[in-house]
């Protein structure tokens, strides 16, 4: 058992000031594995002071001092890389041939590209009589999701710190041991007491506590849409600084002339991957009326062939999701998409055969979706695939951008220039073409209701930073 009874607060182990409890569970076996305590608002009161009363002297603190922090926190990432892989597939089910890589090899990635971009500052800049110059924010609240526990908290703590910035991190409540483990990494990395703080608690009470407190100056935020309307709600009492990183219902367009072997097997394994809970998961299959049956055909013959099971076990590709409630939801808005029409080539809710325990569900397949229907419009955050029919080039961006949400995208064609033609008309933050390899440097986030804001990179770094003008004589 995993029992934590104490928080990281102003560089110390300390008590919180109630008893409140929140119980961690492994979704594959639905066994309790741990508790931590549940943070109220008097203790997220404590974090911020502990984060406001060391921000004047981080701020101070020259490009090498935080650079010689960071590497030491990267090290001890580093070293403690098997224990954060195993511990994120036991907390919230990635995975073992997963964990390792896209769940924590990748924010050492990050680290790292924190690391060089400092090494490289930019000069001051002059726009005409005047000197423009960029100052941290201050005091940084991130609150992180689930599904990536690790990178969600990297891609916010790393930037901030490297801006000068300090940080209170409240991570989702499904996922607080691996935020115990990195703040043991980010202690060991001997950053001055109160530059990282970490509150575990709910979202609606520690969460909310967050985003009002007057004395944080920016919250950066990554979740569902649902809290981060209300993030960017409370956050407006205090005029803070808001980034929002939300979610997606995002689309894959095959163009006729692309390799469809190649695209739907990368499209289904794209959309399926940590059980389809991915923000940027290309849920929507966008495939020319010319190919259609034919993708149809592969999607579902791959995906039925999928191996799902035990995610300790290295051969198994789709885990449990995260929760009960997750599979409830899902399996109910699997059956609406039925109710509206869609087509169920494989999987759905009730697929026997699936093991005892944990809350697993069947690589699914919805064919001959609705463009305006619930399997076209609502993220499902599960392995669930949409097919849309499409007519010709306009129809199928004209499809793709029938979306409240505009966070990323894929276009697959034999011809590169016609497929990024394609990119440019779609109203998304990121856009793969032929499954091209995720950029650590580049910016990341949504367009409309996906987010605002831009993590990773140069832009990530940005955000966390004020920009001032010295006029001069
Ligand atoms: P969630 O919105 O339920 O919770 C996210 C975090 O917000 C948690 O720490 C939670 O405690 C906190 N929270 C909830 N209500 C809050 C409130 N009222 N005030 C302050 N904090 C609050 O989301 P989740 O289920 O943990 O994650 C899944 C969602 O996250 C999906 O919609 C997914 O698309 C999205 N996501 C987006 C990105 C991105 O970069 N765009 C990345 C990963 C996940």
């Amino acid at each position: 058992m995993n029992d934590r009874d104490v928080t990281y607060v102003g560089g110390a182990w300390v008590p919180l000031t109630s008893d409140a409890r929140m119980e961690v569970v492994n979704p594959a076996t639905e066994e309790i594995i741990g508790r931590v305590p549940e943070a109220q608002a008097a203790d997220v009161d404590l974090a911020v002071a502990a984060a406001r009363s060391a921000a004047d002297a981080w701020a101070a603190t020259d490009i090498p001092t935080r650079q010689g922090y960071l590497h030491k926190l990267r090290d001890n990432l580093v070293a403690r890389t098997d224990e954060l892989a195993a511990l994120i597939t036991t907390e919230m089910g990635a995975p073992a041939r997963i964990a390792g890589g896209i769940q924590v090899n990748l924010p050492v990635q990050v680290v790292d590209s924190y690391l060089e971009l400092l090494s490289t500052p930019p000069e001051p800049e002059r726009l005409g009589t005047s000197l423009v110059v960029r100052e941290p924010v201050g005091v940084v609240g991130a609150i992180t999701p689930w599904n990536y526990p690790l990178q969600q908290a990297i891609i916010k703590i790393v930037p901030a710190l490297a801006a000068g910035c300090t940080v209170v991190h409240k991570p989702s409540e499904l996922t607080p041991l691996t935020s115990y483990l990195l703040a043991e990494i980010i202690d060991a990395a001997g950053l001055p007491a109160g530059v990282y703080n970490l509150v575990p608690g709910t979202g609606p009470v520690a969460g909310e506590a967050l985003v009002a407190h007057p004395d944080v100056d920016m919250v950066s935020f990554t979740g569902s849409t649902r809290a981060g309307r209300r993030v960017g709600a409370v956050a407006a009492e205090t005029v803070k600084r808001v980034a929002l990183e939300l979610g997606g219902k995002s689309a894959n367009i095959l163009l006729p002339d692309a390799d469809h072997a190649v695209a739907v097997k990368v499209g289904v394994a794209n959309c399926f991957l940590n059980a389809g809970q991915t923000c940027t998961s290309l849920s929507r299959m966008l495939v020319h009326t010319s190919r259609y049956d034919e993708a149809v055909e592969r999607a579902t013959d791959y995906a039925a062939n999928y191996r799902l099971g035990d995610p300790t076990d290295p051969q198994t590709r789709l885990g449990p999701l995260v929760s009960a409630a997750q599979r409830a939801r899902v399996h109910d808005l699997v059956r609406q998409a039925v109710a509206e029409g869609a087509r169920l080539t494989t999987g759905g809710p009730d697929v026997d055969g699936l093991p005892a325990r944990g809350y697993y569900l069947a690589p699914t397949v919805l064919a001959d979706v609705d463009p305006d229907s619930v399997a076209a419009q609502e993220e499902f955050f599960g392995p669930v695939l949409s097919i849309i029919r499409y007519d010709d080039e306009d129809h199928a961006v004209a499809i793709a951008n029938n979306s409240r949400y505009g966070l990323a995208g894929g276009v697959w064609s034999a011809d590169i220039d016609r497929a990024t033609a394609v990119a440019m008309r779609m109203r998304i933050g990121q856009v793969d073409i032929n499954g091209a390899a995720f950029n650590p440097l580049a910016p990341f986030g949504g367009y409309k209701q996906s987010g605002h804001g831009r993590e990773l990179g140069p832009y990530g770094l940005a955000e966390f930073q004020e920009i001032k003008s010295v006029q001069l004589p």
